[in-house]
């Protein structure tokens, strides 16, 4: 075998995943399919606890905006600003806000340092699943160079259109959320009295079935919005759903009072893998690991997977390292699982019922500060979702949604 593990992908998920085996004296060679630093559609931002996470990194130089505050609408009225750490917080929480391009290049420039070999610009066309492990035919489609390695095990960490996951035969049935968004030039400093470096919009009314949000960034807003709970039907080629998210973004844009012109505008779109129940993420021999969006592990309530993709490319490396690979997929449950499991029910109320959550649930005073705890994973959906539920259940009485 040419290396012990072959990953692909160099998103949150691969990149953390060949940083950590690599740390662990395995042989591995990452290869990722486009020019490395590269641009992903994504509002980019995570907790800030992902600095704990991802060890020997300085998030420093990457981190655009540090959030610490939200402001909440509902069809662009009835706004609500809170605290992420309101007086007597126990624990100082904040949000990160980074361009994924640098920090997704940050994270594999890590890997790199810990021993992993890059091969980016290599794009994974066959996976071989061999007696002892895999091996992967790769090519440069701007040259025709092409590249072939053998491994004992291999980690898809190819995102949401990744190949690995068919080539196990794994998530044959996906449930796709969607999400669109612009990064709109913008200058900081200038006044406008919305507009803050330390603070998100999220608004939940222009959306059905999702939410649309304003990211603050070094030179840009990331305006942005998705439809998290999707129907079977309707998806990135539903001509009605990418016009409802382009017009969730003019409408932030207008509400905020931000000048734009439609013509000059660029909607990266892209799809969501979201958690939909427990499901094998590896083969039963442990030879091929997803991680990351290639494994469903994208949060059903809020949409986030950052978090999750670096900590399932970890768990996949020390897994291999460790000589349990046959169990990684017993271990993702058990990280995942039933906090995902409770997040799901949650989103199937607040997704139904949205205007009533608003004013419910979203606008209580303790819901901004939980929310951020949820995303840090300081809380958790299984303590959170059923008194949730069963509070706004005893509010529909005499109420009606919207
Ligand atoms: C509009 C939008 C906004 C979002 N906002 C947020 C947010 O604010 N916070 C958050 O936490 N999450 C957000 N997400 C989700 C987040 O982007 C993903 O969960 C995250 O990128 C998953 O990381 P990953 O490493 O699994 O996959 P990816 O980041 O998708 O990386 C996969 C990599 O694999 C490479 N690849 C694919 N196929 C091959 C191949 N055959 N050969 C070689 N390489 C290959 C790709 O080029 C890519 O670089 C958002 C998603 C969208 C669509």
């Amino acid at each position: 075998m040419d290396y012990d593990v072959i990953v692909i992908g160099a998103g949150p998920a691969g990149a953390s995943a060949a940083a950590e085996a690599a740390r662990a004296g395995l042989r591995t060679a990452l290869i990722e399919r486009q020019r490395l630093p590269r641009h992903k559609t994504c509002g980019g931002g995570m907790p800030m606890v992902t600095g704990e996470i991802l060890r020997e990194f300085s998030p420093g130089a990457v981190v655009e905006a540090e959030v610490r505050y939200m402001r909440h609408t509902w069809r662009f009225s009835d706004p609500v600003f809170a605290a992420i750490n309101p007086p007597g917080a126990e624990r100082d929480i904040s949000l990160w806000m980074v361009q994924r391009s640098l920090f997704d290049n940050a994270v594999t420039e890590h890997a790199v340092r810990s021993g992993a070999q890059l091969r980016d610009e290599m794009t994974v066309r066959q996976i071989e699943v061999l007696p002892g492990g895999v091996k992967v035919h790769a090519e440069n489609s701007r040259t025709g160079a092409s590249f072939q390695a053998a491994a004992r095990h291999l980690i898809g960490a190819d995102g949401a259109n990744g190949i690995s996951a068919k080539a196990a035969g794994l998530r044959q049935n996906r449930l796709l959320a969607i999400a669109m968004e612009v990064e709109h030039p913008h200058v900081w400093g200038t006044g406008h009295p919305e507009l803050r470096r330390d603070t998100i919009h999220l608004e939940y009314g222009a959306v059905t079935r999702g939410y649309a949000w304003v990211f603050p960034k070094g030179d840009h807003l990331n305006v942005g919005a998705g439809v998290f709970r999707p129907r079977k039907t309707g998806g990135l080629g539903d001509p009605t759903v990418s016009r409802d998210l382009r017009s969730a973004i003019f409408g932030y844009l207008d509400m905020l009072q931000v000048p734009y012109a439609p013509e000059k505008m660029r909607f990266y779109a892209h799809p969501l893998p979201i958690w939909q129940g427990r499901e094998r993420v590896s083969d039963p021999e442990g030879r091929i690991l997803l991680a990351g969006d290639a494994a469903g592990l994208i949060n059903p309530l809020f949409g986030d997977g950052i978090l999750h993709a670096i900590k399932s490319g970890q768990i996949a490396a020390r897994s291999i390292a460790e000589g349990c690979a046959r169990d990684y997929t017993a271990r993702i449950h058990a990280e995942f699982g039933d906090n995902f499991d409770a997040a799901f029910k949650l989103a199937r109320f607040f997704y139904e019922w949205t205007g009533l959550v608003y004013r419910l649930g979203v606008k209580r005073e303790t819901s901004t500060r939980t929310a951020a705890r949820l995303l840090c994973g300081d809380a958790l959906f299984t303590d959170v979702a059923g008194r949730a539920i069963r509070r706004l259940r005893r509010g529909m009485f005499g109420r009606a949604n919207g």
